[in-house]
């Protein structure tokens, strides 16, 4: 018997029970209450906030995080929580990767006791939403070079500036805000009735339609001296938050390739042209060979990335490395199955137009290709070519 199509190498084999058990439970959750909504989620440019709750219920928001009413799960089942997530679509996915790798961690790595013990409860349980503003209208694959400002002023800090293309920005109860200061680059938490600070949906978007994006602005907004992340400490910070979110976004773009190959083979045997099934043409063969192995490359890069990351001992060249390749292979994929399904591939009958118009936001954010390429580079030759 041939292997599995989506587990070509038999990687379940070195799964562990509770990664399995996680993923089935994700799984059903997916099928049931989000597969039904997501394609007009999508077309309407809506996020579905009606499945906040049970995300948190399921231990699904911040679950690598140990302790404050987290799941404390190890890399792996995170890995895969994502990945069934964006099965579903990226949209989803991106909205629990802020949510916990943007806005949980920082608070947790970068947090006093009482804003951890304030809020990471409240998140995991999905009863309060963060989002994460480091973006700016002109500082994008550069925030060293944000114009976003904090200066002191008595027992306040005085934040002016503006932040865009910010996930979970009109939902949010409290954006972390990376500004500058007279000490460097500093994380705020910046609570949404805060006076002074806005939030404005960004429209128009042909992708990531099923996830809340804005644009921020913060004009003279007082912020108590308690709001400073304390421990955050320079450009670091927000990178070594985006570390974390960009390990779930290797793993979960693998969901959105497996739901692309699973689509293409089902069509691929029911499609008749020529008298035959097109699944018996040796071209749309190879597109689909071509996914497969492109797909098991990318799980097993996603393995061994979690079982770095849990041994205290993975680099962000590595994590770049997985973010680069598995994005770019999701994309082709999604590519691909659009092409297999002729014109019904252009439709939101399927799934493959709305995985592919997504990938291209996740192909751009959290550091782009070229950026990743250039990350690479450095870890490879020592020599730094961003300018
Ligand atoms: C839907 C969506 C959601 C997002 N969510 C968030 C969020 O929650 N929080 C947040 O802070 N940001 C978010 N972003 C922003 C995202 O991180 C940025 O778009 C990304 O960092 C790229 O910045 P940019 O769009 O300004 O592109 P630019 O930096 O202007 O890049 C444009 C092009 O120039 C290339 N380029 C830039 N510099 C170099 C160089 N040195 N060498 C070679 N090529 C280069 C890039 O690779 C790219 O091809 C989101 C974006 C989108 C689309």
């Amino acid at each position: 018997m041939a292997p599995p199509m989506l587990d070509f190498y038999q990687i379940d084999e070195l799964l562990n029970e509770e990664q399995r058990l996680t993923r089935k439970t994700v799984r059903a959750f997916v099928d049931e209450s989000i597969m039904p909504i997501i394609s007009e989620a999508f077309e309407t440019g809506t996020f579905p906030k009606e499945i906040i709750p049970q995300l948190g219920k399921l231990g699904l928001l911040g679950a690598s995080l140990k302790g404050y009413g987290c799941a404390g799960v190890d890399s792996i089942t995170y890995g895969l929580i994502m990945q069934e997530l964006e099965r579903a679509d990226s949209g989803i996915r991106s909205f629990a990767s802020v949510q916990g790798a943007l806005v949980m961690y920082p608070i947790y790595a970068y947090g006093s006791e009482s804003q951890k013990e304030n809020w990471l409860p409240r998140m995991a349980k999905g009863e309060a939403i963060g989002c994460f503003g480091l973006t700016e209208p002109e500082h994008g694959s550069d925030p060293g070079g944000m114009k976003t400002k904090a200066v002191k002023d008595g027992n306040e800090w005085v934040l002016n500036g503006s932040k865009t293309w910010i996930t979970n920005g009109t939902i949010a109860d409290v954006a972390v805000v990376w500004a500058k200061t007279e000490d460097g680059i500093r994380g705020f938490l910046v609570e949404k009735d805060t006076p002074g600070f806005s939030s404005a949906k960004i429209d128009h978007k042909a992708s990531m339609r099923a996830s809340d994006t804005a644009e921020l602005g913060f004009d003279n907004c007082r912020i108590p001296l308690e709001n400073l992340l304390p421990e955050s400490n320079g450009l670091k910070s927000p990178l070594g938050c985006l570390t974390q979110a960009r390990t779930g976004i290797a793993w979960g773009v693998l969901g959105a390739a497996m739901a692309c190959l699973e689509e293409a083979v089902t069509y691929s045997q029911n499609r008749i042209q020529f008298d035959k099934p097109i699944a018996s043409f040796q071209l749309v063969q190879a597109k689909l060979a071509h996914m497969s192995t492109e797909i098991t490359k990318a799980q097993l890069l996603c393995l061994r990335l979690a079982q770095l990351k849990d041994s205290g001992k993975m680099h962000p060249a590595q994590v770049s490395m997985a973010k680069r390749n598995n994005v770019a292979i999701a994309l082709e994929c999604a590519r691909l199955t659009r092409d297999i399904l002729g014109a019904n591939g252009i439709t939101y009958d399927y799934q493959a137009i709305r995985h592919m118009l997504n990938l291209e936001t996740v192909y751009t954010y959290e550091g782009t290709n070229d950026i990743h390429s250039l990350i690479l580079g450095q870890a490879l030759t020592g020599i730094a070519a961003f300018a």
